[in-house]
């Protein structure tokens, strides 16, 4: 690697620390070593990383409220394809934009974290989920891949009868 691009790629992997993202995704992403990154995490935020990545099932990006938000980050990460970011920056960009949008609603515990974000893009591009436009509203939500749109109707359109119990319950305790 350049030192050009060494130090591109570590302004990157900052970026990646800042969101508190797992070591071995920040070294998939920028090609930057375990090690190195590990110090770097400790240095910028004076404490350990967080552990890596646990196998997510795809079927939880699937459930009502993981979808509402798995669906915002997605909408935002497309929107940035027509930039000039690279994927990495495009994924940071796209992280922090939904932590933003979270910040304007009541409800806005981060269902996604960072490890999810990337994991949702890798089941994207693996073909196992999709963005896919409601027939009722239009605005296009994570579905299973291959999922016709003419049938599709998202968690807004139709919102399953226990979908708010959660969060009516934390406000009748509060
Ligand atoms: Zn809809």
């Amino acid at each position: 690697m350049s030192l050009l691009r060494r130090c591109h790629q570590t302004q990157v992997a900052l970026q990646f620390v800042e969101l508190n993202t797992p070591v071995s995704i920040i070294a998939l992403e920028t090609g930057l070593s375990v090690p190195m990154l590990r110090r770097m995490y400790i240095e910028h935020t004076g404490q350990r990383p967080p552990r890596g990545v646990l196998p997510f099932s795809a079927d939880w990006f699937l459930q009502w409220r993981p979808n509402i938000h798995a669906s915002l980050f997605a909408n935002l990460y497309v929107d940035l394809m027509r930039t000039k970011l690279t994927a990495p920056e495009r994924l940071t960009a796209a992280y922090r934009h939904y932590l933003s949008e979270l910040a304007c609603f009541d409800d806005s515990e981060t269902l996604l974290s960072m490890a999810r974000a990337w994991t949702l893009l890798r089941f994207c591009r693996s073909q196992i989920l999709q963005l896919t436009p409601c027939h009722r509203c239009q605005a296009c939500y994570i579905s299973a891949a291959y999922q016709p749109s003419n049938n599709f109707t998202c968690g807004i359109c139709h919102t399953p009868s226990h979908a708010g119990y959660r969060h009516r319950s934390k406000q009748l305790h509060t």
